[in-house]
Protein backbone atom coordinates (compact mmCIF):
# COMPACT_ATOMS: atom_id res chain seq x y z
CA UNK A 1 0.00 0.00 0.00
CA UNK A 2 1.63 3.45 -1.11
CA UNK A 3 0.92 6.34 1.42
CA UNK A 4 0.06 9.29 -0.73
CA UNK A 5 2.76 11.65 1.22
CA UNK A 6 0.98 15.44 0.53
CA UNK A 7 3.95 17.29 2.94
CA UNK A 8 6.68 15.63 1.07
CA UNK A 9 5.00 16.44 -2.44
CA UNK A 10 4.02 20.24 -1.21
CA UNK A 11 7.91 20.18 -0.08
CA UNK A 12 8.77 20.13 -3.92
CA UNK A 13 6.69 22.23 -5.50
CA UNK A 14 7.29 25.09 -2.40
CA UNK A 15 10.58 24.84 -3.64
CA UNK A 16 10.41 25.34 -6.97
CA UNK A 17 7.87 28.23 -6.84
CA UNK A 18 10.81 29.51 -4.25
CA UNK A 19 13.38 29.31 -7.13
CA UNK A 20 10.79 30.43 -9.74
CA UNK A 21 10.28 33.90 -6.94
CA UNK A 22 13.36 34.81 -6.59
CA UNK A 23 14.30 34.57 -10.36
CA UNK A 24 11.48 36.70 -11.11
CA UNK A 25 13.58 39.47 -8.15
CA UNK A 26 16.58 38.73 -9.91
CA UNK A 27 14.76 40.35 -13.11
CA UNK A 28 13.68 43.07 -10.94
CA UNK A 29 9.90 42.27 -10.50
CA UNK A 30 8.22 42.99 -7.55
CA UNK A 31 7.16 39.93 -5.45
CA UNK A 32 4.10 37.98 -5.92
CA UNK A 33 1.62 39.08 -3.56
CA UNK A 34 -1.65 37.56 -1.30
CA UNK A 35 -4.10 39.82 0.25
CA UNK A 36 -6.15 37.56 3.07
CA UNK A 37 -9.11 38.31 4.28
CA UNK A 38 -10.35 37.29 7.74
CA UNK A 39 -14.12 38.35 9.49
CA UNK A 40 -14.30 37.59 12.81
CA UNK A 41 -12.65 35.23 15.34
CA UNK A 42 -13.23 31.84 14.10
CA UNK A 43 -10.42 29.88 15.75
CA UNK A 44 -10.15 27.25 13.13
CA UNK A 45 -10.29 30.22 9.96
CA UNK A 46 -7.57 31.75 12.48
CA UNK A 47 -5.53 29.01 12.06
CA UNK A 48 -5.76 28.22 8.30
CA UNK A 49 -4.80 31.74 7.81
CA UNK A 50 -2.09 31.70 9.82
CA UNK A 51 -0.86 28.68 8.12
CA UNK A 52 -1.64 30.22 4.84
CA UNK A 53 0.67 33.42 5.46
CA UNK A 54 3.62 31.70 6.78
CA UNK A 55 4.11 29.26 4.23
CA UNK A 56 3.19 32.40 1.60
CA UNK A 57 6.10 34.10 3.13
CA UNK A 58 8.61 31.14 3.18
CA UNK A 59 8.32 30.67 -0.34
CA UNK A 60 8.77 34.71 -1.17
CA UNK A 61 5.36 35.62 -1.69
CA UNK A 62 4.33 38.66 -0.25
CA UNK A 63 1.06 38.36 1.90
CA UNK A 64 -1.37 40.78 3.33
CA UNK A 65 -3.96 40.10 6.12
CA UNK A 66 -6.66 42.03 6.39
CA UNK A 67 -8.39 41.86 10.06
CA UNK A 68 -12.16 42.76 9.72
CA UNK A 69 -14.56 42.31 12.69
CA UNK A 70 -17.82 39.88 13.10
CA UNK A 71 -20.18 42.62 12.98
CA UNK A 72 -18.27 44.41 9.50
CA UNK A 73 -21.74 45.04 7.02
CA UNK A 74 -22.08 43.29 3.88
CA UNK A 75 -21.34 46.76 2.24
CA UNK A 76 -18.07 47.71 3.82
CA UNK A 77 -16.83 44.02 3.20
CA UNK A 78 -17.61 44.68 -0.62
CA UNK A 79 -15.51 48.07 0.02
CA UNK A 80 -12.46 46.36 0.85
CA UNK A 81 -12.64 44.08 -1.81
CA UNK A 82 -12.93 46.58 -4.38
CA UNK A 83 -9.82 48.63 -3.34
CA UNK A 84 -8.15 45.54 -3.50
CA UNK A 85 -9.13 44.94 -6.65
CA UNK A 86 -8.07 48.29 -7.79
CA UNK A 87 -4.22 47.53 -6.34
CA UNK A 88 -2.23 47.19 -8.79
CA UNK A 89 0.39 45.11 -6.26
CA UNK A 90 -2.24 42.95 -5.25
CA UNK A 91 -2.20 39.33 -7.17
CA UNK A 92 -4.25 36.91 -5.40
CA UNK A 93 -7.47 37.99 -2.75
CA UNK A 94 -8.57 35.42 -0.67
CA UNK A 95 -11.51 35.49 1.84
CA UNK A 96 -11.42 32.88 4.22
CA UNK A 97 -15.32 31.31 4.52
CA UNK A 98 -16.97 30.59 6.03
CA UNK A 99 -18.64 34.12 6.70
CA UNK A 100 -20.91 34.97 9.38
CA UNK A 101 -24.88 34.62 8.42
CA UNK A 102 -24.98 38.48 7.99
CA UNK A 103 -23.26 38.34 4.87
CA UNK A 104 -24.24 37.08 1.27
CA UNK A 105 -21.30 34.81 0.49
CA UNK A 106 -22.23 34.50 -3.02
CA UNK A 107 -22.17 38.30 -3.44
CA UNK A 108 -18.69 38.41 -1.75
CA UNK A 109 -17.39 35.93 -4.40
CA UNK A 110 -18.78 37.65 -7.28
CA UNK A 111 -17.36 41.58 -5.91
CA UNK A 112 -13.48 39.59 -6.45
CA UNK A 113 -12.13 40.52 -9.22
CA UNK A 114 -11.68 37.01 -11.56
CA UNK A 115 -8.30 38.26 -12.84
CA UNK A 116 -7.57 37.92 -8.40
CA UNK A 117 -9.42 35.39 -7.86
CA UNK A 118 -6.96 33.01 -5.90
CA UNK A 119 -9.66 30.39 -4.85
CA UNK A 120 -11.32 30.31 -8.03
CA UNK A 121 -14.64 30.04 -6.76
CA UNK A 122 -16.05 33.59 -8.88
CA UNK A 123 -18.50 32.37 -11.85
CA UNK A 124 -16.24 33.33 -14.12
CA UNK A 125 -13.50 30.83 -13.22
CA UNK A 126 -15.69 27.91 -12.34
CA UNK A 127 -17.11 28.47 -16.13
CA UNK A 128 -14.14 28.92 -17.66
CA UNK A 129 -12.99 25.21 -15.96
CA UNK A 130 -16.07 23.64 -16.66
CA UNK A 131 -16.16 24.81 -20.65
CA UNK A 132 -12.17 24.70 -21.12
CA UNK A 133 -12.34 28.19 -22.30
CA UNK A 134 -9.87 31.20 -21.86
CA UNK A 135 -7.46 31.08 -18.73
CA UNK A 136 -9.00 30.44 -15.46
CA UNK A 137 -7.98 29.51 -11.99
CA UNK A 138 -8.60 26.01 -10.90
CA UNK A 139 -9.71 25.97 -7.00
CA UNK A 140 -6.84 24.98 -4.57
CA UNK A 141 -8.39 21.60 -3.09
CA UNK A 142 -9.10 19.85 -6.45
CA UNK A 143 -6.00 21.24 -8.25
CA UNK A 144 -3.79 20.22 -5.02
CA UNK A 145 -5.55 16.48 -5.57
CA UNK A 146 -4.59 16.40 -9.28
CA UNK A 147 -0.74 17.70 -9.07
CA UNK A 148 -0.87 14.47 -6.12
CA UNK A 149 -2.28 12.27 -8.91
CA UNK A 150 0.57 13.07 -11.23
CA UNK A 151 3.10 13.54 -9.30
CA UNK A 152 2.45 9.49 -8.11
CA UNK A 153 1.75 9.21 -11.63
CA UNK A 154 -1.89 7.61 -11.12
CA UNK A 155 -3.32 7.99 -14.30
CA UNK A 156 -7.08 8.72 -14.61
CA UNK A 157 -7.67 7.29 -17.99
CA UNK A 158 -10.79 5.43 -18.44
CA UNK A 159 -10.56 5.19 -14.66
CA UNK A 160 -14.25 5.29 -12.71
CA UNK A 161 -13.99 7.79 -10.35
CA UNK A 162 -16.25 8.23 -7.65
CA UNK A 163 -16.30 11.82 -5.36
CA UNK A 164 -18.03 12.07 -2.53
CA UNK A 165 -19.58 15.60 -1.60
CA UNK A 166 -20.77 17.78 -4.23
CA UNK A 167 -19.53 21.28 -2.58
CA UNK A 168 -18.62 24.30 -4.78
CA UNK A 169 -15.30 24.62 -3.08
CA UNK A 170 -14.58 20.24 -3.69
CA UNK A 171 -16.92 17.79 -4.97
CA UNK A 172 -18.33 19.63 -7.57
CA UNK A 173 -14.66 21.31 -9.48
CA UNK A 174 -12.84 18.44 -8.44
CA UNK A 175 -15.56 16.89 -10.96
CA UNK A 176 -14.84 19.15 -13.77
CA UNK A 177 -11.13 18.70 -13.31
CA UNK A 178 -11.56 14.84 -13.89
CA UNK A 179 -14.04 15.64 -16.82
CA UNK A 180 -11.46 17.77 -18.62
CA UNK A 181 -11.15 16.12 -22.12
CA UNK A 182 -13.43 13.40 -20.62
CA UNK A 183 -10.32 11.13 -19.57
CA UNK A 184 -12.49 9.61 -16.85
CA UNK A 185 -15.82 8.46 -15.85
CA UNK A 186 -17.17 10.87 -13.21
CA UNK A 187 -19.97 10.13 -10.58
CA UNK A 188 -20.66 12.49 -8.01
CA UNK A 189 -22.39 11.32 -4.53
CA UNK A 190 -23.97 13.29 -2.11
CA UNK A 191 -26.39 13.40 1.09
CA UNK A 192 -29.03 12.40 -1.36
CA UNK A 193 -27.25 9.58 -2.88
CA UNK A 194 -29.48 6.33 -2.30
CA UNK A 195 -27.08 3.21 -1.29
CA UNK A 196 -23.81 5.28 -1.91
CA UNK A 197 -21.60 1.97 -0.90
CA UNK A 198 -23.13 0.36 -4.48
CA UNK A 199 -21.19 3.69 -5.89
CA UNK A 200 -18.10 3.56 -3.64
CA UNK A 201 -17.47 -0.30 -4.50
CA UNK A 202 -16.95 1.01 -8.11
CA UNK A 203 -14.68 3.43 -7.74
CA UNK A 204 -10.78 2.91 -9.22
CA UNK A 205 -10.09 6.48 -7.69
CA UNK A 206 -12.47 7.28 -4.70
CA UNK A 207 -12.12 10.73 -3.39
CA UNK A 208 -14.06 12.05 0.02
CA UNK A 209 -15.19 15.45 0.58
CA UNK A 210 -17.98 15.31 3.19
CA UNK A 211 -17.00 15.86 6.66
CA UNK A 212 -17.65 12.76 8.99
CA UNK A 213 -15.31 10.51 10.49
CA UNK A 214 -15.45 6.93 9.33
CA UNK A 215 -18.33 7.67 6.55
CA UNK A 216 -16.13 5.36 4.40
CA UNK A 217 -15.35 1.68 5.60
CA UNK A 218 -13.32 -1.09 4.39
CA UNK A 219 -16.89 -3.04 2.77
CA UNK A 220 -17.16 0.17 0.94
CA UNK A 221 -13.97 0.25 -1.24
CA UNK A 222 -12.79 -1.60 -4.06
CA UNK A 223 -9.65 -3.84 -4.11
CA UNK A 224 -6.57 -2.15 -5.39
CA UNK A 225 -8.08 1.24 -5.69
CA UNK A 226 -6.91 4.98 -4.57
CA UNK A 227 -8.79 6.60 -1.98
CA UNK A 228 -8.62 10.38 -1.37
CA UNK A 229 -9.27 11.51 2.21
CA UNK A 230 -10.45 15.42 1.94
CA UNK A 231 -12.32 15.16 5.18
CA UNK A 232 -10.89 17.09 8.11
CA UNK A 233 -13.14 16.23 11.50
CA UNK A 234 -11.63 17.46 15.31
CA UNK A 235 -12.60 14.49 17.34
CA UNK A 236 -13.41 15.35 21.06
CA UNK A 237 -9.98 14.03 21.58
CA UNK A 238 -8.73 16.61 19.81
CA UNK A 239 -7.26 14.64 17.44
CA UNK A 240 -7.83 15.47 13.41
CA UNK A 241 -9.36 12.87 11.27
CA UNK A 242 -10.85 12.34 7.67
CA UNK A 243 -14.04 10.81 6.44
CA UNK A 244 -12.29 7.06 5.41
CA UNK A 245 -11.46 4.52 7.98
CA UNK A 246 -7.92 4.86 7.53
CA UNK A 247 -6.49 1.66 9.20
CA UNK A 248 -8.73 -0.40 7.69
CA UNK A 249 -8.60 1.17 3.88
CA UNK A 250 -5.68 1.23 3.88
CA UNK A 251 -5.19 -2.91 4.06
CA UNK A 252 -7.41 -3.00 0.98
CA UNK A 253 -6.45 0.63 -1.41
CA UNK A 254 -3.53 0.27 -3.43
CA UNK A 255 -2.77 4.22 -2.43
CA UNK A 256 -4.64 6.95 0.58
CA UNK A 257 -3.93 9.83 1.62
CA UNK A 258 -3.54 10.15 5.38
CA UNK A 259 -5.29 13.05 7.29
CA UNK A 260 -3.32 14.87 8.44
CA UNK A 261 -0.57 15.14 6.15
CA UNK A 262 -2.52 14.43 2.69
CA UNK A 263 -4.60 16.63 1.12
CA UNK A 264 -4.13 19.68 3.42
CA UNK A 265 -0.41 20.77 2.63
CA UNK A 266 -1.22 20.07 -1.46
CA UNK A 267 -4.35 22.86 -0.82
CA UNK A 268 -1.95 25.23 0.55
CA UNK A 269 0.66 25.05 -1.61
CA UNK A 270 -1.96 25.13 -4.64
CA UNK A 271 -2.88 28.44 -3.28
CA UNK A 272 0.29 29.75 -3.82
CA UNK A 273 0.96 28.15 -7.21
CA UNK A 274 -2.57 30.23 -8.45
CA UNK A 275 -1.00 32.80 -6.47
CA UNK A 276 1.87 33.04 -8.47
CA UNK A 277 -0.18 32.18 -11.63
CA UNK A 278 -1.94 35.16 -11.19
CA UNK A 279 0.81 37.41 -10.55
CA UNK A 280 2.17 35.51 -13.97
CA UNK A 281 -1.05 36.44 -16.06
CA UNK A 282 -0.79 39.47 -14.67
CA UNK A 283 2.67 40.39 -16.03
CA UNK A 284 1.83 39.18 -19.35
CA UNK A 285 3.55 35.66 -18.72
CA UNK A 286 2.13 31.96 -19.80
CA UNK A 287 -0.04 30.33 -17.51
CA UNK A 288 1.70 28.47 -14.93
CA UNK A 289 2.60 25.03 -15.95
CA UNK A 290 1.46 23.79 -12.42
CA UNK A 291 -2.37 25.36 -12.19
CA UNK A 292 -3.01 23.96 -14.97
CA UNK A 293 -4.83 20.42 -15.89
P1 LIG B 1 -19.75 20.95 2.60
O1 LIG B 1 -20.37 20.83 3.95
O2 LIG B 1 -19.87 22.19 1.82
O3 LIG B 1 -20.29 19.76 1.70
C1 LIG B 1 -20.44 18.47 2.18
C2 LIG B 1 -20.96 17.57 1.08
O4 LIG B 1 -21.12 16.25 1.62
C3 LIG B 1 -22.32 17.98 0.52
O5 LIG B 1 -22.30 17.84 -0.89
C4 LIG B 1 -23.29 16.94 1.13
O6 LIG B 1 -24.40 16.63 0.29
C5 LIG B 1 -22.38 15.74 1.26
N1 LIG B 1 -22.83 14.79 2.29
C6 LIG B 1 -23.24 15.06 3.55
N2 LIG B 1 -23.56 13.91 4.18
C7 LIG B 1 -23.35 12.91 3.30
C8 LIG B 1 -23.50 11.50 3.37
N3 LIG B 1 -23.93 10.91 4.48
N4 LIG B 1 -23.20 10.78 2.28
C9 LIG B 1 -22.76 11.36 1.14
N5 LIG B 1 -22.59 12.70 1.03
C10 LIG B 1 -22.89 13.45 2.10
O7 LIG B 1 -18.24 20.52 2.83
P2 LIG B 1 -16.87 20.94 2.08
O8 LIG B 1 -16.60 22.35 2.32
O9 LIG B 1 -16.83 20.36 0.71
O10 LIG B 1 -15.85 20.09 3.00
C11 LIG B 1 -15.96 18.70 3.17
C12 LIG B 1 -14.91 18.23 4.16
O11 LIG B 1 -13.63 18.46 3.59
C13 LIG B 1 -14.89 18.95 5.49
O12 LIG B 1 -14.47 18.04 6.49
C14 LIG B 1 -13.86 20.03 5.31
O13 LIG B 1 -13.26 20.43 6.53
C15 LIG B 1 -12.87 19.31 4.45
N6 LIG B 1 -12.02 20.16 3.60
C16 LIG B 1 -10.70 19.86 3.59
C17 LIG B 1 -9.85 20.56 2.78
C18 LIG B 1 -8.40 20.19 2.76
O14 LIG B 1 -7.59 20.94 2.28
N7 LIG B 1 -8.03 19.01 3.26
C19 LIG B 1 -10.34 21.59 1.96
C20 LIG B 1 -11.70 21.84 1.96
C21 LIG B 1 -12.54 21.11 2.79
Amino acid sequence: MLILDGREVSKKILEDLKQEIKEYERKGFRKPSLAVILVGEDPASKIYVKRKRETSEKVGIHSICVNLPESISEEELISEIKNLNDDDNIDGILVQLPLPSHINTGKIIETINPSKDVDGFHPENVGRLATGIGKGVIPCTPLGIWLMLKHYNIDIFGKDIVIVGASNIVGKPMSLVFLKDEKATITVCHKNTKDLKSHTQKADILVVAVGKPKLITDDMVKEGSVVIDVGINRLENGKIVGDVDFENVKNKAFAITPVPGGVGPMTVVSLLVNTVHLYRLRHGFPPHPFAQI
